[in-house]
C-alpha cells in the first residue's frame, strides 16, 4: 500500500505518554521506545527484578515438566482423560447397573469411577480409548470386578456391537512418548472445555 502525504503526518502528532509499568507507580513519561516500559532509574530497578522473579519461575516450572517421568506424564493424562469422561457420562446411568450416576453425584468423587471396560492392567493401550471407558458406580468397579458381563451390554447399549467387537479385537498401540502423552492430555483438556461449553 502508498502511504498518502495524509497519513504520514498523522505520526507528527505530540508524543503520547505512557504510564510506568511499575505496579504502585503512577508516574507518566515519554517513552523513548516500544521497550521503554518505566519512568525512571528507581522503577527500572524494580522492574528489572520483577522480571528476573518471573523468569526464575518460568524456567523453574519448565524444569520440573523436563524431569517428569513417562509414568507421571502418563498419571497426568489419565486426570485428564477420565475428567472428560466423568463429565460426559454425568447424566447416564452406571454403564452395568441401572444405578443413575447423578444420584451418586454428591458423594466425595463425584461418587462414580471412570470404569475401564479391558483393564488397564490386561490393556494398558486402551486406557485412555474413549470407546473403553465409562462412567461406573463404584459398586460395580471395586466390588464387582468391573462386572464386566454387564459391562458389555451396557456397551453394546451406548457403542454398538460392531464397536464393542473392534475393542475387544484392538491390540495396536500404547507406546506414547512423551511429546505425545503432553499433546493427549491437552487434547482432552480441550475436549473436556468445549463440552462444558456446549452444554453450558
Ligand atoms: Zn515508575
Ligand atoms: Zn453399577
Amino acid at each position: 500500500m502508498i502511504r498518502s502525504p495524509i497519513a504520514r503526518t498523522g505520526t507528527l502528532k505530540p508524543a503520547r505518554t505512557r504510564k510506568c509499568a511499575v505496579k504502585g507507580c503512577a508516574n507518566r513519561f515519554q517513552p523513548r521506545n516500544i521497550s521503554h516500559k518505566v519512568c525512571g532509574a528507581d522503577c527500572a530497578a524494580v522492574h528489572a527484578a520483577a522480571e528476573r522473579k518471573r523468569l526464575d519461575a518460568k524456567q523453574t516450572r519448565e524444569r520440573k515438566q523436563k524431569v517428569k517421568t513417562r509414568s507421571e506424564h502418563i498419571a497426568d493424562v489419565q486426570v485428564a482423560f477420565n475428567a472428560l469422561v466423568r463429565y460426559r457420562d454425568r447424566d447416564q446411568h452406571c454403564i452395568s447397573c441401572p444405578t443413575h450416576l447423578p444420584t451418586l453425584a454428591d458423594q466425595p468423587g463425584g461418587g462414580f469411577d471412570c470404569g475401564h471396560y479391558r483393564s488397564r492392567g490386561s490393556a494398558p493401550h486402551l486406557r485412555f480409548d474413549l470407546r473403553n471407558a465409562h462412567g461406573q458406580c463404584k459398586k460395580c468397579n471395586r466390588y464387582r470386578a468391573g462386572n464386566a458381563a454387564d459391562y458389555r451390554i451396557g456397551l453394546i447399549a451406548r457403542i454398538g456391537l460392531a464397536a464393542v467387537e473392534a475393542l475387544e479385537c484392538d491390540q495396536a498401540g500404547g507406546n506414547w512418548t512423551i511429546p505425545e502423552l503432553l499433546a493427549m492430555k491437552a487434547d482432552f483438556r480441550a475436549q473436556l472445555a468445549k463440552m462444558k461449553k456446549e452444554t453450558a
